[in-house]
Formats: structure tokens, sequence, C-alpha cells
């Protein structure tokens, strides 16, 4: 029998407790570390801020060190889950590759990161390979809905004409990090405010989506313009981390058209907000191809935003194992899918 798979989370946010709940549903796996900076986890059970049973012959508990978990447990993949940017995620890519580990990051910049971070990308690649290590940046959005499938889709037709696409979402399920970056729960002056001030991002991602398709075609990007306005609710909405009371804002309507050198056009459009049913929305993920033949794929509603990040994350680790060395995107490894078995018996190891 082979030996157990060892990830390690960094992050133990939404995302990276659904992560390790994932992990410790799948045989094969073995969880030898969580680090997460907030104190009120530190030395704690990951057992027991789950609430769930330990699957293994040992405990995991919450460290503030992620070298110490490095060190003392050589994770074969991390799964790191602090950041939505390329520069904030870096140093900790750095600091992983340097103790011989495989990573999957959810920052949205990662999911593309030559199209923000030119140079920081290929510092991260040089990283990888000289330390034989592979880096893969992905999530639902970017990284799935408005970009790879997109791609995967424009496999079955013989002239592609030009893009729409438009993700329908629900900000619910994500934590603190990203009710901050969408101005859930700010009045409408604060908003203004902070906008003024570059202080809320919205949607990080459409022009990662935008470049990452164009790669796929085997065009470039030639212009990019996206705009943002927040979403104002006529009803309070609470969601587990965000609350916007009547008349405050409850996220973000994004919208981004870009055009490739060959004069196709990509439109983008995505409105997210906490429990968009109180606002009488209806959740979807839509994806049409002008072409031939055209194409028109619906969702309804979404794809779980929370849940489609934790488990692209986990379902794509035997594909970062597998992979050469260096920094991947989503259109470089072998298509997603959901780990049934055995997660040993998809992964080359000794
Ligand atoms: P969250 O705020 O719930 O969790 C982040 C966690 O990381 C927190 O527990 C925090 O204490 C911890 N943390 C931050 N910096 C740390 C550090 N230096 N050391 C140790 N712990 C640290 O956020 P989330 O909802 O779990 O999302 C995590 C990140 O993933 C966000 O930036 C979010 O935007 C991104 N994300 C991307 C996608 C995608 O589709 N690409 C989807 C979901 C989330």
């Amino acid at each position: 029998m082979k030996r157990k798979i060892k990830v390690a989370i960094w992050g133990f946010g939404a995302m990276g407790s659904g992560m390790a709940r994932m992990i410790n549903s799948i045989k094969g796996f073995d969880l030898v570390g969580v680090c997460d900076k907030y104190d009120k986890y530190q030395g704690k059970s990951v057992f027991e801020i789950l609430a769930s049973d330990n699957p293994y012959d040992h405990d995991v508990l919450v460290e503030a060190n992620i070298v110490d978990i490095l060190k003392n447990e050589k994770p074969d993949i991390v799964l790191l889950a602090t950041d939505s940017f390329t520069k904030d995620a870096f140093p900790k890519i750095k600091l992983l590759l340097e103790h011989g580990t495989n990573v999957i990051s959810t920052a949205e910049e990662m999911a593309y990161p030559k199209a923000n971070e030119p140079l920081l990308a290929k510092s991260i690649d040089q990283l990888a390979k000289a330390y034989g290590k592979t880096v893969l940046g992905t999530g639902v959005n970017p990284g799935m809905m408005m970009d790879l499938v997109a791609i995967v889709l424009s496999g079955v037709m013989t002239r592609v004409d030009g893009f729409q696409i438009s993700r329908i979402n629900s900000l619910s399920p994500f934590g603190p990090t990203v009710m901050q970056e969408q101005g859930v729960g700010l009045t409408q002056e604060e908003y203004l405010l902070k906008e003024k001030q570059k202080a809320i991002s919205g949607h990080v991602g459409f022009r990662e989506s935008a470049m990452m398709i164009a790669e796929a075609l085997g065009l470039e990007l030639s212009s990019f313009k996206q705009t943002m306005e927040p979403i104002v609710t006529e009803v309070e909405r609470k969601s587990k981390y965000g609350h916007a009371a009547k008349g405050n804002v409850c996220g973000v309507n994004m919208k981004a058209t870009a055009f490739f050198d060959n004069g196709l056009k990509l439109e983008m459009h995505h409105p997210q907000q906490i429990e968009p049913e109180l606002g009488g929305v209806k959740t979807g993920d839509y994806i049409k191809i002008l072409g031939v033949p055209e194409i028109n794929m619906e969702i309804k509603p979404e794809v779980e935003g929370g849940l489609g990040t934790i488990a692209i994350c986990v379902n794509m680790i035997p594909h970062v194992i597998n992979a050469s060395p260096g920094l991947k995107t989503m259109i470089d490894l072998p298509v997603p899918r959901a780990i049934v078995g055995d997660i040993r018996n998809l992964v080359e190891i000794n």
C-alpha cells in the first residue's frame, strides 16, 4: 500500500476549513497541519473547531507558525487560502517552495498571475522549477466558471466569434476577507469614500479570466475595461459573515469588456451580493459563445461559490503533484474531476 498524501492548510477561514472537512472525508489523505493567525484558534484541535470526527491516528492542532509544520511534517502539498492578490501570496508561496512543497493558492490573481503581476509570475515559475515543485492558482471564479468552462465548451466549435459570460452569484459562503473586498455592509457614503480610496476591489479576476481565454485560443488581449457599481439592498440581509441593513451595500455589480487581437469580443457580467434571493435575484452561470455551432450553457442556480472553490482546490491536488515543476494555470493541467476513490490511485508518488 502506498503511503498517504500529506496535506497542510494555511488559512483556516471559510475556504480553508471547508477544504479540511473535504480532505478528512477522502481515503488516502493525511491532514498533517493547519496554520492560522487567528488567536482564538491557536492550539485548538481542528476536529473540535469543525465539530467533526477525527479519521486519523493523530490530532491536528491549529498552529501560528507554518514553518514548524513544514519542518516537522514535510507535507506533499499546502493549500494556501489567505489572500486575493499575488503580491500578498508571493512571500508565502516562496517560503513554501523553499521548504520543498507543492502549492495550490485560492488567491484570485494567482489563477493567471501574468495578467497583473508578470514579474512575480516569472519569479514563482523560476523558484518552483529550482525547487522541483508545482504551483497552481485556482478557485470557482477565476479558475473555472467564467474561464475554464468557456474554454472547454469552445472545443466543440469550428468557429468562435465572441463570448458572453455571466455569473450571478451569492457572496454568502465567503469569509470576512471577501466581505471587506466587496464593501458588504457599508452605507452608500462609506462605499463612495472607500471606492475613491481604492479600498474596495470588487471581483478580482476578470482580467485573469480574459487572458486565460486568450492564451487558450492562441490569441492576445488587445483591450480590457471593467466597471463596478454598488448593489444597494431594499431589505435587511444577513449571512454567516456579512450584514447589510436596508439601504446599505450588499455587494457589487461588475462588468467587463475585452477585445482579443483578432477583433473577437468577450463580455463578462458578474453581479455578486449576499443573500441574493432576499432581493428577488435568482443565481446562475451562463455562457454564450457566438460562432458555429453557437453554444448556450445555463446552470441554474449558480455553482455554489464556497463549495465550488473548496472542491476545485482539493480535486486539483493529484494533478498538481503529478505535474512537471513550475507555475501552472488551469489550462496547463488535466481537466478537473472529483476525487471519489482513494487519492493514492490518482497520484504518482513514492
Ligand atoms: P477568510 O477571511 O474566511 O479566511 C482567511 C483566513 O486566513 C483567516 O482565518 C485568517 O486568519 C487567515 N490568514 C490570513 N493571513 C494569514 C497569515 N499570514 N497566516 C496565517 N493565517 C492567515 O477568507 P476565505 O473566504 O476563506 O477566502 C480566502 C481567500 O481566498 C480570500 O482572499 C478570497 O478572496 C479567496 N477566494 C478566491 C476564490 C476564487 O474563486 N478564486 C473563491 C473564494 C475565495
